[in-house]
């Protein structure tokens, strides 16, 4: 084992994307040390889709078959025209769709994915979780990395890995890019109990009703015992906020103009909470010496292609691999880490603004138009368009050739 894998790799976030990174780097042979800020590890909200690519990256990571335990595996992604209530597209996600990507569409619960994660890294003797640790700044010296945490502790590694989401400090100092982008977008959620929805809405699919500046999701989640509703209003919120609770009346203003069976979907849904939605323009510049950004503190983004989760475990897995293949030169493992990760998850971003606009938001004869181009495509179209994102990332030589080592 060389020099830099017995030194600690230090996590700044205990996020999704931190402990994936953790679990990663541990598989390894890296010890690692997360520092998350909370007093207890979770996640805050209810559902999350994952393609294909996340099954992948799930299985490189270890925890496939726990991961697929928890799952409740969509039939289709729906799409509803919110203002006629017509069935614009639906789009089979079964046994051809799984065929294509090697492995299936689902949505989970965050809460149960997140406590797979913190499972596999309580069970590893080289992950040390800490809690209670703000993260605050760092200053490296060409071999190490220190820490600085807001109780005036310092934790020195090989390496900071900032997993620490949205509002990263650790971004602050690889990027100074200045504050997220506040989009406008108000997201409002909600979980039901099944026998909660609507009877004729039950449908075992990731719905999407797109109506102008506004929209509705909706899937089962958690085994079929509740169903997840996440609403959405494009009324150019000004400040960014997490998480208020907030009552019906508020969240069906910006849908008073919907179909009533959309509107009806609102009314059944309780305890909504807000988020006021951000994301940045991409960056290219992940990375400062021994020190890389890592999921959304690299590249958050508006949830529409439903995948800054999935992004942040890509990232985890090509980050070990990376960590692997340079053993000894954890600047070159960055940097070349930073290369295979920038484009794909620009493409996420840009193209979940893009989506947003065009498929979730558009009214009138632009939603028209995106009615027809979308009921015209056929499955086998569809899995064309969305092979590049689903097939997972194309591995460099290093990668393929650290996964042929794990694998003999
Ligand atoms: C409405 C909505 C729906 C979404 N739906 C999907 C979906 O369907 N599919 C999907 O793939 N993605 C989805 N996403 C995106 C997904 O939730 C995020 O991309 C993902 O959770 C990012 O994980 P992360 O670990 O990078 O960041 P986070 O989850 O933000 O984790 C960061 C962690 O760092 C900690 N932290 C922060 N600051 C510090 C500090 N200074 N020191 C130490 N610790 C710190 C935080 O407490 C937190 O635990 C959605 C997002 C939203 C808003």
């Amino acid at each position: 084992m060389s020099q830099d894998t017995n030194k600690a790799i230090v996590i700044a976030g205990g996020g999704i994307g931190g402990l994936t990174a953790a679990l990663g780097l541990a598989q390894k042979g890296f010890s690692v040390t997360v520092l998350e800020r909370a007093p207890v590890l979770g996640e805050i909200g209810a559902g999350i889709q994952l393609g294909p690519n996340a099954f992948h990256a799930f299985d490189r990571l270890g925890v496939g078959d726990a991961a697929r335990q928890m799952a409740v595996y969509v039939d289709k992604l729906r799409l509803m025209d919110a203002i006629t209530g017509e069935d614009v597209v639906q789009i089979n996600l079964q046994e051809p769709f799984r065929k294509r990507f090697g492995n299936p569409y689902a949505v989970v619960h965050r809460g149960d994915l997140h406590g797979v994660f913190l499972r596999a890294c309580e069970a590893s003797p080289r992950i040390t979780l800490r809690t209670g640790c703000a993260v605050t700044a760092y200053e490296q010296d060409g071999s190490t990395v220190t820490v600085k945490l807001f109780s005036g502790e310092r934790v020195k590694g090989a390496a900071l890995i900032g997993a620490d989401g949205l509002w990263s400090r650790v971004r602050e100092q690889v990027v100074g890019d200045g504050l997220p982008r506040v989009t406008g977008h108000t997201t409002y959620r909600s979980v039901i109990p099944t026998e909660q929805m609507p009877e004729d809405l039950r449908w075992n699919a990731a719905t999407l009703w797109a109506g102008p500046k506004c929209h509705i999701v909706h899937y089962p989640l958690s085994g079929w015992k509740v169903f997840n509703l996440v609403v959405t209003y494009h009324n150019d919120a000004p400040e960014p906020v997490a998480g208020k609770p907030v009552d019906e009346e508020e969240v069906l203003e910006g849908f008073r103009h919907v179909h009533p069976r959309a509107q009806d979907i609102i009314r059944h849904g309780t305890d909504w909470k807000l988020w006021v939605l951000c994301d940045r323009d991409p960056a290219d510049r992940w990375v400062d010496g021994r020190v890389a950004l890592l999921g959304d503190a690299a590249h958050p983004t508006l949830q529409y292609m439903a995948q800054g989760a999935c992004m942040a475990m890509e990232d985890s897995v090509c980050l070990a691999d990376e960590m692997d293949a340079h053993r000894g030169d954890i600047e070159a493992a960055l940097e070349s880490y930073r290369q295979q990760r920038v484009l794909r998850t620009a493409r996420i971003v840009l193209m979940s603004r893009a989506v947003g606009e065009h498929i979730y938001h558009p009214a009138g004869t632009h939603a028209a138009l995106r009615n027809a181009i979308m009921s015209a495509k056929s499955d086998d179209e569809w899995y064309d368009i969305l092979a590049w994102l689903y097939s997972g990332p194309p591995q460099s030589g290093s990668q393929v050739a650290s996964q042929a080592r794990a694998e003999s």
